[in-house]
């Protein structure tokens, strides 16, 4: 069979699904709370008005247009996504074959699988020393030959935001396509979605698996300047989102009261989480602007991983990833969840035994 399959192939590991998931999971950066019931109620119903035998509107109009009310740009402007996941994917098969595609590592893994899956040329920039980006690196790179340049910001794994003016420095000094993700931007409370009006070579992508709590409808997007929108929705299944999604995201863009709620929870409870992790023996945390903490210790960290998971917690691990090495990735959860997790951690820092165990894995 493997001669039948691309050769690219072999860069990319398969996801394999762990046997068993841990009571707490706190490896995918969800959101610890589920929509609030009266709304789950309000989608349940527009669900139950659907004709399944339909296929969902192809336009998604109704949604796109509600999305750009609040992101102050017009329809035309806004291109949807079974998750930013396949929004990804969507920019690099429009913009990345045969390009250079810009990444700094560490970072979300999305960006390079699928620019492998598109054939676009990854060009890998490491973070400093510090794990902040490495802005005139990345610039140098692209200067190379346009391509195109993913920058996160709160940046997946570190938390940290983007140095100030980074975008507006991208592009200016480069020719590239920049695109900037936002997916814990909510956490940050910054964007730079007004720079989409003059830019037309920036992408600013958005998705409601974060602070919307909604990873399950599976449901990202990407404002741009309305030509770059045009040539990026010709890289879009037609019916690439289901009409469950759009239905139960229709409710919530009528109902976006609670995400205030959730984001100050979550971001109040960040800061009890860092300083606990703060008074951990051998620990230290990083300073997060999103719903994740990265931390370091000094044990290696899959020995730290497998501890957690034999006490019924899930974190991230970043294998192979040797300027992460120590260093694990913890979701806020809900108190609970944070405090089980500082305590199995806690116990495991003052030198338990340790036994290996099969436990759940995410790739977010
Ligand atoms: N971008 C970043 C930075 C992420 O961390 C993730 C997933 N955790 C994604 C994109 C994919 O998000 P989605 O659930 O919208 O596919």
């Amino acid at each position: 069979m493997r001669e039948l399959a691309r050769r690219e192939l072999d860069e990319i590991e398969e996801s394999v699904p762990r046997a068993s998931s841990p009571a707490v999971r706190l490896d995918c950066n969800e959101s610890p709370f589920d929509l609030p019931p009266a709304l789950k109620e309000l989608a349940l119903r527009r669900i139950r008005e659907l004709s399944f035998n339909r296929y969902p509107e192809a336009a998604a109009l109704a949604v796109r247009d509600q999305i750009a009310l609040g992101a102050g740009v017009t329809p035309g402007q806004v291109v949807l996504g079974n998750g930013l996941d396949e929004v990804i994917l969507m920019i690099l098969l429009a913009f990345g074959t045969g390009k250079r595609s810009v990444i700094p590592v560490p970072s979300f893994s999305g960006y390079r699988i699928s620019s492998i899956l598109a054939g676009a040329d990854v060009v890998g920039v490491p973070l400093t020393p510090w794990l902040d980006i490495d802005l005139d690196r990345i610039i140098e790179e692209a200067r190379r030959e346009p391509g195109l340049v993913f920058l996160c910001s709160p940046h997946n794994p570190t938390g940290r935001l983007a140095p100030a003016g980074a975008v507006e420095i991208l592009l200016r000094d480069t020719k590239s396509l920049i695109v900037v993700d936002e997916a814990y931007g909510d956490f940050s409370g910054t964007t730079c979605l007004p720079l989409v009006e003059k830019h037309d070579r920036l992408v600013v992508l958005r998705t409601f698996s974060k602070a919307l709590g909604l990873a399950g409808i599976r449901l990202g997007y990407a404002v741009a300047g309305r030509e770059t929108a045009s040539w990026l929705s010709r890289a879009r299944q037609p019916y690439n989102v289901s009409s469950l999604s759009l239905a139960v995201a229709g409710v919530v863009l009528g109902n976006t009261g609670f995400v205030h709620e959730t984001v100050s929870r979550v971001v109040s409870e960040r800061e009890r989480l860092f300083q606990a992790l703060m008074a951990v023996p051998g620990v230290v945390p990083f300073p997060s602007s999103a719903n994740f903490i990265l931390f370091r210790t000094p044990r290696p960290a899959w020995e730290v991983d497998e501890g957690l998971r034999r006490r019924g917690v899930a974190v991230r691990v970043f294998p192979g990833e040797r300027s992460l090495s120590g260093c694990l990735r913890v979701t806020v959860g809900t108190p609970a969840e944070d405090d089980a997790f500082l305590d199995a951690l806690g116990r495991l820092m003052v030198n338990e035994d340790q036994r290996a165990i099969i436990g759940g894995g995410c790739h977010a």
